[in-house]
C-alpha cells in the first residue's frame, strides 16, 4: 500500500519534470531563432524585436517620411515595404497597406486580452508589429509598424 503511493507521487513528479524539460526547449529554441545581426540595436529597438514590445505612439521619425524608396528590417536589412504602400492612419505608428511578398510571417497574438495578428520578419524573426483588417485600399490590410525596427533608404540618395 504504502509502496503503491510512493510510486503514485514518483510518477507525478516524473511526469511534471519530464513535462518541464519538453516544454522548455521549445521555448529555447523559439528564442534562438531570433538573432542579433545589427551590432548596434538600441536596448529599445532590442525590447521591441525580441520581446515584442510596442514604441510609444507619435515618437517615430518615419512618421512624416514621404520620399520614395524603400523601409529595410533594423536587424537584418531585409526589403519589407515601398514607400508607395505607406499612408497617414493617424494612429502614431507607421502605417501601410501591403508588405513586399514574402517579407513577414505571422502568428496569433493573444496579449492583452485581444486576438490579434502579430508580424515579424521572414529573414530573421524579429518583431515589427500587428497587421489589422481595417486598411483604406483594397487590401484591406493596415500594416502597424514600430518605426524602430525600420531603416529607410530612400531611392533618390542611391
Ligand atoms: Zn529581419
Amino acid at each position: 500500500m504504502k509502496y503503491n503511493l510512493d510510486k503514485r507521487t514518483f510518477i507525478k513528479l516524473f511526469s511534471i519534470t519530464f513535462f518541464s524539460f519538453f516544454l522548455l526547449p521549445s521555448k529555447y529554441a523559439k528564442a534562438v531563432t531570433k538573432k542579433v545581426i545589427n551590432e548596434n540595436l538600441t536596448k529599445k529597438q532590442k525590447e521591441i524585436m525580441f520581446n515584442e514590445g510596442t514604441e510609444r505612439p507619435f515618437t517615430s521619425d518615419l512618421l512624416n517620411e514621404k520620399r520614395e524608396g524603400f523601409y529595410h528590417c533594423a536587424n537584418c536589412g531585409a526589403k519589407l515595404f515601398a514607400s508607395t504602400a505607406k499612408f497617414d492612419s493617424g494612429t502614431g505608428w507607421p502605417s501601410f497597406t501591403e508588405a513586399l511578398p514574402g517579407a513577414f510571417k505571422t502568428k496569433i497574438d493573444y496579449s492583452f486580452g485581444m486576438k490579434r495578428i502579430e508580424y515579424h520578419c521572414a529573414n530573421c524573426g524579429v518583431h515589427h508589429g500587428h497587421v489589422f483588417a481595417d486598411g483604406p485600399s483594397e487590401t484591406g490590410k493596415r500594416f502597424c509598424n514600430n518605426g524602430l525596427c525600420l531603416i529607410f533608404k530612400p531611392t533618390s540618395s542611391n
